[in-house]
Order: C-alpha cells, then sequence, then structure tokens
C-alpha cells in the first residue's frame, strides 16, 4: 500500500493536473491518493466565511465567485468545455454555496468556517477524479468524511483513531489497480458535520491513512525538489536535504520551517513508515527521504526565519528575582491569549521572550504584564533559527544586522535581529 499526497501548488492550473496524470499512470498498485484544495483557494474560502460572518453578503458572494471562475477555468482547459458532467456538478455545488451564503449564519465562525472550507477538498477531488477517468485511469473518488471520524473541535478537529480506523480499513484496503482519490485535510464528526484538521492538514491524512492501512510509504509531491535548507524565495542558494530523521523534521517543523504539518511525524514515526518529499516536475529525482535514521546526519546548516516577532522583557517592579511564581504568572498570561512563545531567555531579574507580534493579541498581554512588571519591548524583529550552526551561517545571517539576543544549543542557534 501507497500513499500519495497532492498539494495545493501542483494543482494551481491544468498543466499541475496533467503532470501529476502521468505520476498517477506509472504509479504501482494499491494506491491511496490524498488531494487538498486547488491552488490557494483554501485562503480564499476563508475570505469567503470572513465576509459572510460579519455580515457583508456582497463581498461574500464576489469572492465564491472568483472561486467559482478559477475551478470552472482549469475544468475547461482540461475538457475542452465547462460544460460537460463535471462542469456541470460544480456548478450546481456553487450554487448551493451561493443560495447558503445568503441566509443569516446558523452556527458559530469555526464550525461554520469547516463546512465552508472543506468545499475546496471536495470540488479538487471531484475534478481531478472525473479528469483521471477521462484520460482512462480506473479512479475511485470516496468521500473522506465518511470514513475519518473526527470530534466536533471545528478547524482543530482531533481523529477518533478507533471508528476510522476500523472504517478506513474496510474500505480503503486492497484498492488493486485502481486508484482511491480522497479528500486531504477534511474529517466528518459522527453527527455528518464536516470539519478540517488544521491549516496545511492534508499531509497530516496522508500520514493516518499510511498508519491505519500499514502502507510502505507515503509521498508528499511538491513544487520542490524536496525538503530545502532554507526558503528557496529568500535564498536562492537553498540545497535540498536528502535525509532526515523523523525527529529532525519535527524540529525543523516546530521552528517554523514549512517541511510538513507537524503533526504528520507521529503516526509515520510509531509505525515506522518512510515519508519522501518529491517534486512533481521530476518525479524520477529522488527528493527527501523521512525515515528512521541510525547514524549521524551530516546536514548543511537550516535555516528558518520568522517574520513579525516582538521581542518583550519583564522586570518585577520591586526587583525581586525572577522566581518561579512570577514565570508561572507571565506564561499563563500568554497562554490566555494563545501566543506561543518562540524563545525565552531569562537573568536573574529579567526575562525575555520572542513572540509572534501579528494578531495584535500580545499587546494585550503586555498592558496586563505592565501591572506588575516593568516591561520593555522590541517591535519588528525578526527571529532566525539555525540549525546544524557555524561560525559562518552565523555571520552570514547577522551581517549588517543588529543583534538583540542570541542563544545556543548543541545544534541550534537562535538569532533575535532587528
Ligand atoms: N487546503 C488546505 C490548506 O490550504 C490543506 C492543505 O493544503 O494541506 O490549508
Ligand atoms: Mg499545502
Amino acid at each position: 500500500m501507497l500513499i500519495y499526497k497532492f498539494g495545493g501548488s501542483s494543482l494551481g492550473n491544468a498543466e499541475g493536473i496533467r503532470d501529476i496524470t502521468d505520476i498517477i499512470r506509472k504509479a504501482p498498485e494499491n494506491l491511496v491518493i490524498a488531494i487538498s484544495a486547488l491552488g490557494k483557494t483554501t485562503n480564499a474560502l476563508e475570505r469567503v466565511v470572513k465576509s459572510y460572518m460579519a455580515g457583508d453578503t456582497g463581498q461574500a458572494g464576489k469572492e465564491l465567485e472568483t472561486i467559482r471562475k478559477f475551478h470552472q477555468t482549469i475544468v475547461r482547459d482540461l475538457f475542452g468545455s465547462a460544460g460537460n458532467e463535471t462542469g456541470k456538478e460544480l456548478n450546481s455545488s456553487f450554487r448551493n454555496l451561493e443560495e447558503l451564503i445568503k441566509k443569516v449564519p446558523s452556527a458559530g465562525y469555526d464550525q461554520t468556517y469547516d463546512q465552508i472550507v472543506s468545499m475546496g477538498e471536495l470540488w479538487s477531488t471531484s475534478i481531478i477524479a472525473s479528469w483521471f477517468r477521462n484520460q482512462g485511469i480506473p479512479a475511485q473518488l470516496t468521500d473522506i468524511r465518511d470514513y475519518l471520524k473526527t470530534d466536533d473541535t471545528f478547524r482543530d478537529a482531533q481523529v477518533d483513531w478507533e471508528v476510522s480506523g476500523n472504517l478506513i480499513q474496510k474500505y480503503f484496503s486492497n484498492p488493486g489497480t485502481e486508484r482511491l482519490i480522497t479528500q486531504g485535510f477534511i474529517g466528518g464528526t459522527a453527527g455528518g458535520l464536516s470539519t478540517t484538521l488544521g491549516r496545511e492538514g492534508s499531509d497530516y491524512t496522508a500520514a493516518i491513512l499510511a498508519y491505519v492501512l500499514d502502507a510502505e510509504k507515503v509521498v508528499i509531491w511538491k513544487n520542490v525538489p524536496g525538503v530545502m535548507n532554507a526558503d528557496p524565495a529568500v535564498f536562492p542558494d537553498a540545497e535540498k536535504l536528502d535525509e532526515l530523521s523523523y525527529h529532525e523534521a519535527l524540529e525543523m517543523a516546530y521552528y517554523g520551517a514549512k517541511v510538513i504539518h507537524p503533526k504528520t511525524i507521529k503516526p509515520l514515526h510509531n509505525k515506522n513508515i518512510p515519508l519522501y518529499v518529491k517534486s512533481f516536475h521530476s518525479p524520477d529525482e529522488p527528493g527527501t527521504i523521512i525515515h528512521l535514521v541510525d547514524h549521524p546526519l551530516d546536514l548543511v546548516p537550516v535555516y528558518v526565519i520568522k517574520r513579525d516577532q516582538i521581542l518583550v522583557s519583564v522586570e518585577p517592579k520591586d526587583y525581586s528575582f525572577i522566581v518561579e511564581e512570577n514565570l508561572g504568572h507571565i506564561f499563563s498570561l500568554f497562554n490566555k491569549y494563545r501566543i506561543r512563545v518562540n524563545l525565552i531567555q531569562n537573568s536573574a531579574v529579567t526575562i525575555t521572550v520572542c513572540v509572534n507580534q501579528t494578531n495584535g493579541h500580545v499587546y494585550k498581554v503586555i498592558d496586563e504584564l505592565k501591572k506588575d512588571f516593568e516591561v520593555r519591548f522590541n517591535e519588528d524583529v525578526e527571529l532566525v533559527t539555525i540549525r546544524y550552526y557555524n561560525r559562518e551561517a552565523i555571520d552570514k545571517m547577522s551581517r549588517n544586522r543588529e543583534v538583540l539576543l542570541e542563544q545556543m544549543s548543541r545544534l541550534t542557534a537562535q538569532l533575535v535581529l532587528k
């Protein structure tokens, strides 16, 4: 059994879909394919939800119409016309959604979000399955919501492993020459509502399927040659990493590298299933393999940059030491506003943390902290993490920059830069 996952970037236009058709044709038997939404559809659907929930039906309708046109263009490019069965089905699904967003929301934000945003994966899989069949590939489309059962924590749904395991095993085992196509990222509650597993969650779906079906391997197909040591958009000389351990992949994801969804690793590690990250442009290249590694990895420095950070220093007003009691109070405030602390440094009387500034919640924390502490902060800083650092790598990143903080452990250097 083999699990393939295709993400939005490989499915942004008809060309990408043609590329993956070839890959599927050449794939071995017993293949399950998890697919996410086409291109940037999920972002666009998020905008629909935002406008709809804010009561701006006009704007929501406009956004939705753009998404409809994008999908119909792909259908036209593939099939030569959007008037076929696929195009008609798609239009009727869009019409239903158009009707829905004219009504007053009947549920809360997150539940509504999941019902609307999950459509992206339903559309993409329906187009691709009928395209494969059009190309003579025996393809079976399965609605994952009937098999991957979750609780109702909308937008971050938790998998019911026992129920899902049984259902998935019954249906997905031994597809033989038939290609089983299903949706990544989404699931269903026992009561029949749609859920989502968190942004970028279709990698996780692939790992769930692999775990339950005891797959030999998972391949995540991307538009880059594999896992890179830096973002190629920022570092033109970024290099592909040939091999990573599960542990290293997790560390990289933790520090913010856009490697794979962090939840993906655990199920694969637990059953020792290797994960390949490969380019759909050059399927014969080896890509990156993430697996159990029993030898030391000789890695080049790996760079992860987090922008929009704020560095906050907290000092007790009465000059008392930062004792556990103070620490507990400080971190409970960050926790209260769901702010992840990306770096911590403490001295006798000061504790300094680096956190995301983007959604502005940090200013609420700062206001609360000011009641008991002296608070200073630096806005718009960058947090650079270098795994497998060396002097040269640190110099490269800090050249012509003001270094506000530097922290080193055995394998990881972190710099806060202005
Ligand atoms: N389409 C979803 C997203 O953009 C899931 C995924 O791409 O993995 O977050
Ligand atoms: Mg993705």
